[in-house]
Order: structure tokens, then C-alpha cells, then sequence
């Protein structure tokens, strides 16, 4: 039963609220693979699919392959506009039928729905994530959040099925003020789940920017009023549509910071490839800035400039490695290197996860991992400060290193090994930094690959679903 009490802003809230202007966009969004199909595109679009990809698609149309039921389709002109060009973003982009070859996948990928005591919200750590908007501006095939996008049926601990929903406000901030109450009163730490103070909120989706200004700041200013210290924003716009970065945006965030200065807001964008913020020859070759490094396209350069000129707004960069789009050492080192150059952090690179479809998209981890090493060669230090993680039920956690030469005397280390390090524990923070050694396997895609060769799991990855450590005498 969802709360039905309507939120009443508090009045520094409400005059906060009061000052925000809502803009008009025009993305000239093309939704829908069948728009393609029946050539219910402009002119130029039209060719952005070939017949032979259409006539693939439009076979598979209302089967069980279904590739836009499985994902919906959705571009911008601005992301239209440089993927004509570039293959990468082509492979981002636009529907295939390899995407359901293989339907194997979680139906709700890091079994999310346990962490989600309020709809909308996954509370792990210190951090919650909640879900404002359930599209983009555009769609990558190989979206996480597919089962959210497309509303797909999910079920949940107490066994009801639906799609997910988004947060409201009129639940969540009771919630965050209830927790934080609890933790303050019990030393720290929730009488029962034994977790932190909720200080950070990742404001995600989809995509936020798709909200409207004042959507956006009634968000911003409920959870500073409840408590929360920091603020993050995941988004794809500055790739999508970065004309979304205007002057009225950027007069909220000003505003909201003039009525909340303590409040720290951080931006976690998403580029997978360079042709996504570079300007490029129609060759495809970038173009070299005289006055130093690469020419960015203009309004992303505009938009990233206006977010780091703001000294308590940080923005930092994630992505995972994805197969045909950015499994390319050289590409991740020049996206790397011009992020940073114009302040922007490299933060995470993840393996993919284990969507439904995830083995059209997700490079083996051992390969991802070698790829972001390779890529990291010749960067500097503060360029090269991206970890490779993948995320595992029990909480984030890194691929920390890759061998090449056995362990002597360790059966099933012959082939070297993998060691994952727990980045952070969704449950506790103390379990932070434990490891789990397993055998090298190549192939491997997910934690499963390795689940034959574990080695040493003092994180608990594996004995979490019993799987035992290799050579394990199971009559002893
Ligand atoms: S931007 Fe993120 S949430 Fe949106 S489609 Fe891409 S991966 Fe999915």
C-alpha cells in the first residue's frame, strides 16, 4: 500500500521552489523501431538503418525475440548527428537481433529488489539510489536498467510480481528521516539492518534530466531538507542532448545552492566512447586542439565547463565495457585523458551486468580487465584513477588483479588467478576491502564463470550461495 499523504514543502523549501523556470526542449527524439521500419523518419535518418537490419528486425516483431520489447528504441538528434559517423555509437545505439539470441539473464540484475524497503529506493550502504524516471533521452541497447525502461514484470522477497516503480517523495522522505533517527539514537547504526546514516541519495533511473526544472529541484531540496549531505545525479544527457545543461538549469543548481551550501552535488555521467564528446573529421579522426589536447563538440564542452566552474559541483565519469562499443584500449585512453583534462573524474568502468540478453553485450572480465590496464598505459596517475568493478550481490567490488603465472603449489592456480576485492559490503562496512582468489577462466562473463575454481573467499562472494572452495573434499 503506497502513502497517499501529500509532501508540504517547508517554507526556505517553497521559496526555493517558487524561483525555479521550467524550459522547453526539442531533443526530435525518434521513438520506436518502427518508425524506421516504415520510414516515418526524416530524410536523413532514413539510411541510419539498412534495409537488410530493418527487414531482421521487423521478422522478429511480436515474438519471443522481440528486440525493441526486450529494450525499447529511442535517439536524439544530437546523438544521430556523430553516430552517422561512428561505429561505436552506431553499436550503442541502434537495435540488432543479437541482442536476443540469447535471452539468459536476471530478470532483476544484483537482485535489487532485496535492498528496497520503499518503492523507487535500493538502500545499500550509506547510499541510496532512487528512481525518478523510468526513460533517457536516448536508449543504449545495453541498458542496466532494461527491466525498468521497458517495465518488465519483477518479483519481488514477498513473492507479488509487478513492474517497478519510481520514488515519491511523499514516501521516501519519511523513510530517510525515520532511518537517520533510528541510526542516531543507536549509536551509529540501525537497530535492525545495522546500517549507517543515509547522508548520500543517487538521484537516478533512466534518466533525471529528463524531468523538468522543477521536478528536479523538489527533488533536491526534500532530500537536503531531510538530511542528506550529498547529492548525486546519474545522467547521459551530456552525450544524449547536453543543450539540457542551459542557463535555467544552471540557474537552479545556483539557487538550490544559495538556499542549501552545504550541500554537495556531484554529477555521475556516462560516456562509453570518445566519438561521444570529441569533434570528428568525417574520417572519424578527431580533431587536435592547437592550444592543446582534442577538440571536444561545443555544447558538451559548454555544459562540462559550466558544471566544474561550480566549485561544489563535482562530475565524474562511469561506464561499463561493452563489447563493440568500447572494448577498445587506445578509445578508453583518449576518453580517459581528455575527461580528466577538462575536469572531469574516471571513476568506475564496470563489467557488465547480467541483464537479460547480457552475453550480446558484456566482454569477459578478465578480458575487461586487460583492456582497462592497456588503456591505463601511458596515462598519467590522476588519469588513470578508474577501477575496474562488477557488481556483486553483496555489494560492489573490484577486479583488483589479473595473473598470468601460477600460484606454486596451489592446485587450480595453474593458470594464473582473478582476485576480487569487496569495494563495499551492501550490508556492512566493515567487510570492506576482504578478497576471494579464483581460478582464471577466460570465458567467465559473471561470478558464475569462476564458481568451479574458487580458490580463497574470505569476502564470502561464493560461499554466500554455498559453492565451496575447489579441491574441497566434500566426504571429509
Ligand atoms: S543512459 Fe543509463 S539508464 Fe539510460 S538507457 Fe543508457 S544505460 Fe540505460
Amino acid at each position: 500500500m503506497r502513502n497517499s499523504e501529500k509532501y508540504v514543502p517547508c517554507e526556505r523549501e517553497q521559496a526555493f521552489l517558487d524561483s525555479v523556470q521550467n524550459a522547453k526542449y526539442n531533443r526530435e527524439i525518434i521513438t520506436g523501431i518502427g518508425k524506421f521500419i516504415t520510414g516515418d523518419v526524416p530524410e536523413d535518418m532514413k539510411t541510419f538503418y539498412s534495409q537488410l537490419e530493418l527487414d531482421a528486425l521487423a521478422e522478429l516483431d511480436g515474438s519471443d525475440r522481440d528486440v525493441a520489447a526486450r529494450m525499447p528504441v529511442k535517439i536524439t538528434r544530437h546523438y544521430f548527428e556523430q553516430a552517422k559517423i561512428s561505429r561505436p555509437m552506431q553499436v550503442l545505439i541502434k537495435a540488432s537481433p543479437k541482442e536476443t539470441m540469447d535471452l539468459d539473464g536476471a530478470e532483476d540484475p544484483g537482485k535489487q529488489m532485496d535492498y528496497s524497503p520503499v518503492e523507487g529506493l535500493i538502500h545499500k550502504y550509506e547510499l541510496g539510489l532512487i528512481y525518478v524516471a523510468s526513460t533517457c533521452s536516448a536508449h543504449c541497447r545495453f541498458c542496466y536498467r532494461e527491466e525498468l525502461i521497458a517495465k518488465k514484470e519483477v518479483t519481488r522477497p514477498d513473492g507479488t510480481v509487478a513492474p517497478k516503480g519510481l520514488a515519491q517523495i511523499s514516501e521516501l522522505i519519511p523513510y530517510i528521516k525515520q532511518h537517520n533517527q533510528l541510526v542516531a539514537g543507536n549509536n551509529g547504526r540501525h537497530p535492525e539492518t545495522g546500517r549507517e546514516k543515509l547522508r548520500e541519495i543517487l538521484i537516478s533511473g533512466g534518466d533525471p534530466l529528463v524531468l523538468g526544472n522543477k521536478n528536479i529541484a523538489t527533488w533536491l531540496a526534500a532530500l537536503a531538507e531531510a538530511g542528506i549531505e550529498s547529492i548525486r545525479i546519474g545522467t547521459k544527457e551530456l552525450a544524449f542532448f547536453p543543450d539540457r545543461f542551459d542557463d535555467t538549469f544552471f540557474d537552479m543548481l545556483d539557487k538550490f545552492h544559495d538556499t542549501y551550501p552545504e550541500i554537495n552535488l556531484r554529477f555521475m555521467v556516462h560516456f562509453n566512447h570518445p566519438d561521444e564528446f570529441l569533434k570528428m573529421a568525417p574520417d572519424g579522426s578527431y580533431v587536435e586542439n592547437a592550444a592543446g589536447g582534442l577538440l571536444w563538440r561545443d555544447n558538451t564542452r559548454r555544459a562540462v565547463r559550466k558544471l566544474r566552474s561550480r566549485s561544489w559541483i563535482n562530475v565524474d565519469n562511469q561506464a561499463p565495457i561493452i563489447y563493440g562499443i568500447n572494448n577498445d584500449p587506445d578509445a578508453l585512453r583518449i576518453m580517459q585523458r581528455e575527461l580528466k583534462r577538462n575536469g572531469v573524474e574516471n571513476h568506475y568502468f564496470f563489467c557488465g551486468r547480467d541483464i537479460v540478453g547480457h552475453k550480446a553485450f558484456n566482454v569477459p572480465i578478465e578480458e575487461a580487465w586487460r583492456i582497462l590496464n592497456e588503456s591505463q598505459k601511458g596515462l598519467s596517475g590522476v588519469e588513470a584513477h578508474a577501477r575496474l568493478s562488477i557488481t556483486h550481490y553483496k555489494g560492489k567490488t573490484e577486479v583488483a588483479a589479473v595473473t598470468n603465472e601460477a600460484i606454486p603449489g596451489l592446485p587450480g592456480a595453474e593458470n594464473g588467478v582473478v582476485i576480487f576485492k569487496l569495494l563495499r559490503s551492501a550490508a556492512d562496512a566493515p567487510e570492506r576491502a576482504k578478497v576471494t582468489m579464483v581460478g582464471r577462466n577466460p570465458e567467465a562473463i559473471w561470478f558464475s564463470g569462476y564458481d568451479d575454481r574458487v580458490l580463497m573467499d574470505e569476502a564470502g562472494l561464493y560461499s554466500l550461495y554455498g559453492i565451496e572452495l575447489f579441491g574441497h573434499d566434500k566426504a571429509a
